[in-house]
């Protein structure tokens, strides 16, 4: 055998160089797809043959070895012929002369269409910048959308090269295994494919902390004789009590994977003996009644451990798993882990979506396909509406390793969620506008915080309140990608739409300078001119622009008057001088030189008071957020300056309210022209004054008084107080002085 030269053999497989014959996998296609075109499987293997004939893998072996193991992996999978078929080419055109259209010539459009989406993805490196990353994983669901298929094959592809991963340099092994681990094995788990989830992530440690793995592995094989001595054991007891009861069911006795083992004791710090499912029984029932029946017994039987009860036959994982779960404790004290399912649902553990698949030969990805894995819908849907691929990467991350968490309804409908759900999460679930108009929720009859993280088994009631719409604090607190991409959808709409309004405004009103209304501009020649130097397409977009505060109005309508250039140049802060914003008090609705409706709000960070010198800033959809004009937050946004914009207090307009004071006198002579005059010293105009009928030589004289403010009406009330044969003052209508300053 040519250039085998590896001292030390790996697996007796790769020894001899122990090809797989093509006959095998023939036989295994021929056995559940009889009736299948089993010549083009042969046309296929001939030409793999022909085409990589003289290429040799790293091992040494001929390179047909590869993709004759890819094809078989796939055979097991019992997928289609096309998909074996396309297995066995999967490399032609990437690594040989062969083109598509060849390809489609001999092989048919189907097959043509997956090699072409295979070699598409066949580059794509994820241990690469984030932002790579992001359009890889793109690429990779462009591709799942397009044919299921694709991925199946590349799985195999990935699960044939990490069985092979020791001729490679370190580098390189380490390189594909945390790629695999980070990226493939929890794609294989998403798609329901735990068969190769499992070995990938076997495989993946082994090359990742040979060191680790062989030191569990060893500790795993001292405990081999014993392991099996007990399972015999445990499966005696079982088998004659399911007997007794007159069920039928095969047992399957195994030690958890080195992976797994791994993983359970480094996220729980525990030790090899505290595993509780080190070992593990595996029950194939007939049907869902003996699955319960099944359960029924072996809690009879052993003693429960405490929350290990698992039910997802009644709810199904997100990728469609099914079955019961429990832990029990032997009367010696030793755990161990069951799980009882019927074959349908051990097909779809094993295989996943796969399992779906074969049903459905030789069309694309149904449409009840996507409907049985939710998450791909999800993440299709999903990946078409968010733009930055960073987002798009970290969200995918978070929903590639979800751990479930299962809550009802209060009419006891169950949705499953990643850990670390909200009840925004649970809104978004039952419905898009139940989501968007969430106001809070009840978890179990107590009223929670949106930020709340359910847990399993929680009944969840959420309350809604209609025009309420989610804020961007939400993202913050949302974990299922569905609800974060709703609620920035949203977000973004609503963004968008204010800052057309505000951009119209701020171009009305620029135009208007100009002696020029924004009809008049919009509908004269050179504005689709303007459009179209901008890269506009609608008008919309233009307002859009300058209501993000991208662009400034000046600049934008300065060839539709006559400026003088020393005026263009600071076009930004002059448009803004130009501008005079009246706030009123506590309101964030104001008035603009007579528009209405512009956003204006007084920014949160220094939350500037009628009188301070304030400066503006046109937000992102938000309208114009008004600063103190020595707020720090206000200086680190003027790397922006074109957003700058001039705001003022309008003191001229300044809001007067009418006020009725009621002050009692004693009756003393002049003392309404005292009161009077006081009250104009201060600069307020009276409105009105009554004087009341005076019995017990005591009577009360009402003072309406036009003000502005509390404090100019305390100043008012403290001064008339001062005047000989003044009683007391009061507010009609209002609570009186001392209950005001008690709840203030
Ligand atoms: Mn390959």
């Amino acid at each position: 055998m040519p250039g085998h030269r590896r001292a030390r053999p790996v697996s007796a497989g790769a020894l001899f160089f122990r090809m797989i014959r093509f006959e095998n996998i023939l036989d295994k296609v021929r056995a559940y797809q009889p009736d299948g075109d089993l010549e083009l499987l042969r046309r296929a293997y001939v030409f793999s043959a022909r085409e990589h004939r003289g290429q040799s893998r790293k091992s040494g072996e001929p390179y047909l070895v590869h993709p004759l193991e890819v094809a078989n992996i796939l055979a097991e999978m019992r997928l289609d012929v096309v998909c074996v078929v396309c297995g066995l080419l999967h490399d032609v055109v990437e690594d040989t002369l062969t083109t598509t259209e060849a390809v489609e010539e001999y092989f048919g459009a189907e097959a043509a269409h997956i090699i072409e989406g295979l070699t598409k993805i066949s580059k794509i490196e994820f241990a690469s910048a984030e932002e790579h990353q992001a359009e890889n994983f793109r690429k990779m669901l462009m591709a799942m959308v397009d044919d299921i298929r694709i991925i199946l094959i590349k799985l195999a592809d990935r699960l044939h090269n990490m069985r092979t991963l020791q001729h490679l340099s370190d580098d390189r092994r380490l390189h594909i295994a945390n790629e695999t681990l980070e990226i493939y094995a929890p794609l294989a788990g998403r798609l329901g494919i735990g068969k190769i989830k499992s070995e990938l992530e076997e495989l993946c440690l082994k090359n990742i902390d040979p060191k680790a793995y062989g030191v569990l592995a060893a500790r795993v094989e001292a405990k081999r004789k014993w392991a099996e001595d007990f399972i015999t054991e445990i499966r005696g007891v079982l088998k004659k009590a399911l007997e007794e009861n007159g069920i039928e069911a095969e047992i399957h006795g195994r030690t958890k994977s080195i992976y797994s083992i791994h993983q359970k004791m480094q996220r729980q710090r525990i030790e090899l003996d505290k595993v509780y499912d080190f070992i593990a029984l595996r029950i194939i029932a007939a049907n869902i009644k003996d699955c319960y029946g099944t359960f029924g017994i072996i809690h009879n039987t052993w003693r429960p451990v405490p929350g290990r009860i698992k039910d997802f036959i009644a709810m199904p994982r997100q990728n469609g798993y099914r079955s019961l779960h429990t832990s029990v404790i032997t009367d010696s004290g030793v755990p161990f882990e069951v799980q009882i399912r019927t074959p349908e649902m051990h097909l779809v553990a094993e295989q996943g979506i796969a399992a779906h698949w074969k049903y459905k030969e030789g069309r694309p990805l149904a449409e009840d396909d996507v409907k049985n894995f939710a998450w791909l819908r999800q993440i299709i849907d999903w990946q078409r509406e968010v733009d930055d691929p960073h987002e798009f990467l970290n969200e995918l991350k978070v929903d590639l390793y979800p751990e479930d968490v299962f809550c009802f309804t209060p009419q006891g409908d169950v949705k499953s969620f990643p850990r670390g759900a909200t009840p925004i999460d649970f809104a978004y679930a039952i419905h898009t506008d139940i989501g968007h108009q969430c106001v809070g929720a009840q978890v179990n009859g107590q009223m929670v915080p949106l930020r709340h993280q359910l847990k399993n088994g929680d009944i969840v009631e959420i309350h809604t309140q209609r025009g309420h719409g989610p804020n961007r604090d939400w993202l913050g607190i949302a974990k299922t990608s569905r609800a974060r991409n709703k609620i920035r959808t949203l977000l973004n709409a609503t963004e968008r739409k204010r800052s057309i309004e505000i951009g119209r405004k701020l171009l009305d009103k620029e135009s208007r300078r100009i002696d020029l209304s924004l009809k008049q501009v919009s509908q004269s020649a050179g504005f689709s001119e303007l459009l179209r130097e901008y890269g506009f397409n609608k008008a919309d977009e233009l307002h859009a622009a300058v209501g993000y505060g991208k662009l400034s109005p000046r600049n934008v309508l300065a060839r539709f008057g006559s400026q003088s250039p020393n005026e263009q140049k600071g076009a930004g802060a002059s448009l803004a001088r130009a501008v005079k914003r009246v706030l009123s008090r506590g309101e964030a609705k104001i008035k603009v030189n007579g528009m209405d409706d512009l956003m204006v709000y007084r920014a949160k960070c220094c939350n500037p008071v009628p009188g301070e010198s304030i400066t503006g800033y046109v937000s992102r959809g938000k309208g114009v957020s008004v600063h103190a004009v020595n707020c720090a937050n206000f200086l680190n946004l003027m790397v922006d300056p074109e957003r700058r914009i001039d705001v003022s207090w309008d003191g001229a307009k300044e809001t007067k309210y009418e006020i009725t004071l009621s002050v009692s006198v004693e009756d003393r002579k002049g003392i309404l022209a005292d009161i009077t005059s006081i009250i104009a010293d201060t600069n307020t105009d009276i409105r009105n004054v009554a004087a009341n009928t005076f019995e017990d030589q005591k009577g009360t004289i009402d003072v309406t008084v036009s003000i502005s403010n509390v404090k100019e009406l305390d100043r008012i009330a403290r001064s008339i107080k001062g005047i000989d044969g003044v009683l007391g003052v009061e507010r009609p209508g209002s609570k009186k002085e001392s209950d005001r300053s008690a709840t203030a």
